[in-house]
Formats: structure tokens, C-alpha cells, sequence
């Protein structure tokens, strides 16, 4: 056996390395071993999803190495050598802050740094069509890459404004909550979602959308097809509460929960409109069912976690303008909050059970003062590059 050691790319601050390469001289072992053929990067459109696709000759052994950070990926391809035609693989360093692929006694380590976290899922494909066996390794980044970019190119922002769905909750022969004195949930929230809208349609990076703009009944699916059609980035339903206890007052927001989530992913394969759907960037067609789950299940707890970060935002933000029925995110299985790949939160705005908050709430001045409070959280949360 013979070392060496070759630089096989540079491309501006990143560096692919094939280090430590040992070539057996056994021509009887070296047929046996697996061949890495190429390597291959897919970024969906707002970056929030990388999928990295090795192609492979036989089926891959692998194992997962401890990383360091959730920033980290490290995996030992096991019993395996770089083909000789290798060509190196096309890399966004806005994404990618390193990339290393060294070899050591058969197995390679895969080492892989990107600047922003994520969650991965990573799963073997066998030939088919034109593929080879194929590994597939999954990073779900918990922070979207284009405010990133942004910084870096400025006419980038123009276009790609970012899409708030704004969803008044409740509507037509459903009027919500009914206060004391008659006030309907369904008439305060609308009126709200058009403050709202008609201040954000004044910030030049946000496209609002109303998923309706006046009092008509539209059913939960409706609500989120319509934010999935118009590719929205965030979705926020506006609510007015109502509880027994007459004292209770304050707003709250509210992200899906975890076994909301979970039995979510199932629905979503059992109906055949969705089939051809893409998730999280990934078209899920064709996919046989525990993978398309996985990749929907990652994508919403992905979508859960901005959600909450999101939530916390715009709830700091009304606490300027009003109490606080709950300090902390809740988290529940809402309908409306479901869509597999947007994160999604549903504001409570305050108590029509109780007379003073009716009373609050009817006021245009205070409607305005909520509407301003959430646009705020919303300016604040992509500020932070949370979405
Ligand atoms: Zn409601």
C-alpha cells in the first residue's frame, strides 16, 4: 500500500480535500470495493433544503459519525474508493463553508461545515432508470440562506420578496367567538388581517396575501392549499379567544404540536392530491411511503421549529401593546397550523368573553395597535433571519 495525498478543488473559500488516499495494490481487494462515482447538490429555492446525492456502484455501507455541532455533518463510507473519472462537485459557499472527503484504509469520511444549522435524515436508494445505488443525505437547515445571499448580492432582494399569508380566522356561517355585546370573532379578525395586510404591503421585501379578504366560510385544508399555492413563507391566522372565566385576557400564539404533526404526515400520503406534491423542496411522488413520511416528517418538525422562533417574535412584540394570556409558545394540533413545509402560527388577539377586551377589540385604534405589534414581530423575525 502507497499514500498520497491530492488537493482535488479550491473554489473561492471552499475546499474539497482528498486526503490520505490509500490505494490498495491488490487487484483482487481493490475490484471488490465499492466506488464512489460522483456527488451531487440540490437547493431548493429558498435554500431552506440541501440534498446531497452520492452516487455509488454497489450499495453503501455507512455509519454516522458524532458530530460536533448541529452544524456538522461527518459520516464514515465504509468499504469504499473514489472511481477514477471523480469529478468534484458544485458547491454554494453561501451554504457550504467546507467540505472534506478523506480516505482511510478502504473507508472514506465524509466531513461536511455549513454556516447555519440543521436537522438531517439521510437514505439509500437502489438503481433505477439511469441511477446507480444511490445514498441520500438530507439537510434541513433551520434557517432559511436567503437573507444570507441577500447581504451579499442586492438586487437579489426585488426579487425574492418574501410571502405572509395572513389568514382572519373563522368567516361566513362560522362567526367564532360571540362577545357579550354581540361582537363576532369573524368580523374583529378580518378587520385586523387588512391592517395588517396594508402594512405590510408598504415594507418593499414582503408580499402579503390575504387568504380572505371578506366574510365568506372557508374551510381549514382551503386555508393552507391557498398559502401552499401562493409558495408563502410564513402563514399567521388571526383569532379573538373566548373562555369561560370571564377574567381571562391577553393575547397568545400558538404552533403546531409534535403528534399534530406526526399523524399529519400520514394524511397527507393517504390523499392522492398531494401525491405529486413537493415537500420541503422534495417531490414525493414515486417515493415509496416510509421515505415520503420521513421527508415529510423532517420537513415539519423543520417547519415547527421556525414556527416557534417566528411565534416568539411577534409575541415580544404584543406584549408592547397588550398583556399576555401566556408568556410561553403553545403548542396544539390546529388544522390551519399543518401545512408540511411552512411554518405557520395562529395569534390569539385577546378575550371577547371578557368585557373589556370586547370592548379593546372593537376599537380601530386598538385593532391597529395588534396589527402593527404583529408586523413588527414579522419584520423582526426576518430581521433575524429566522425565515
Ligand atoms: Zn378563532
Amino acid at each position: 500500500m502507497f499514500l498520497f495525498k491530492k488537493i482535488i478543488s479550491k473554489r473561492n473559500f471552499i475546499k474539497i480535500l482528498l486526503a490520505n488516499f490509500y490505494f490498495s495494490i491488490l487487484p483482487s481487494y481493490s475490484l471488490s470495493l465499492n466506488k464512489l462515482k460522483r456527488i451531487r447538490f440540490y437547493y431548493n429555492n429558498k435554500k431552506h433544503k440541501l440534498r446531497i446525492v452520492l452516487d455509488t456502484s454497489e450499495k453503501i455501507n455507512y455509519d454516522i459519525l458524532k458530530s460536533i455541532n448541529s452544524k456538522t455533518f461527518k459520516m464514515s463510507l465504509n468499504n469504499i474508493t473514489i472511481n477514477n473519472d471523480f469529478k468534484n462537485p458544485k458547491i454554494d459557499e453561501d451554504i457550504i463553508k467546507n467540505l472534506k472527503l478523506s480516505n482511510n484504509n478502504n473507508n472514506l469520511t465524509f466531513l461536511l461545515d455549513s454556516h447555519n444549522t440543521f436537522k438531517y435524515k439521510v437514505f439509500t436508494l437502489l438503481p433505477k432508470a439511469k441511477y446507480d445505488h444511490r445514498l441520500v443525505i438530507d439537510l434541513f437547515f433551520l434557517k432559511s440562506f436567503i437573507s444570507d445571499v441577500k447581504k451579499n448580492k442586492k438586487n437579489i432582494f426585488k426579487s425574492n420578496k418574501l410571502i405572509i399569508a395572513i389568514d382572519a380566522g373563522h368567516g361566513g356561517k362560522d362567526p367564532g367567538a360571540i362577545g357579550k355585546n354581540g361582537t363576532k370573532e369573524k368580523d374583529i379578525v378580518l378587520s385586523i388581517s387588512k391592517k395588517l395586510y396594508s402594512l405590510l404591503k408598504k415594507q418593499k421585501n414582503i408580499k402579503p396575501l390575504l387568504i380572505r379578504s371578506k366574510d365568506n366560510f372557508i374551510t381549514l385544508r382551503q386555508r393552507i392549499s391557498k398559502a401552499r399555492v401562493y409558495k408563502s413563507d410564513l402563514f399567521i391566522s388571526i383569532h379573538a379567544d373566548a373562555a369561560r372565566n370571564k377574567k381571562a385576557k391577553g393575547c397568545s400564539a400558538y404552533v403546531l404540536s409534535q403528534r399534530g404533526a406526526s399523524t399529519e404526515a400520514a394524511k397527507w400520503l393517504a390523499n392522492k392530491e398531494n401525491s405529486a406534491d413537493l415537500i420541503g423542496g422534495v417531490r414525493i411522488n414515486n417515493k415509496d411511503n416510509t421515505l415520503a413520511e420521513v421527508i415529510l416528517d423532517m420537513s415539519q418538525s423543520a417547519a415547527i421549529e421556525i414556527s416557534i422562533k417566528a411565534a416568539n417574535e411577534i409575541l415580544l412584540s404584543l406584549k408592547k401593546v397588550s398583556v399576555l394570556h401566556s408568556k410561553n409558545i403553545e403548542q396544539a394540533g390546529f388544522v390551519v397550523l399543518k401545512s408540511p413545509d411552512i411554518p405557520s402560527i395562529l395569534v390569539e388577539t385577546g378575550f371577547l368573553s371578557n368585557y373589556k377586551e370586547e370592548k379593546k377589540l372593537r376599537s380601530k385604534k386598538f385593532q391597529h395597535e395588534i396589527a402593527n405589534a404583529i408586523k413588527k414581530g414579522i419584520l423582526s423575525t426576518i430581521k433575524k433571519g429566522i425565515i
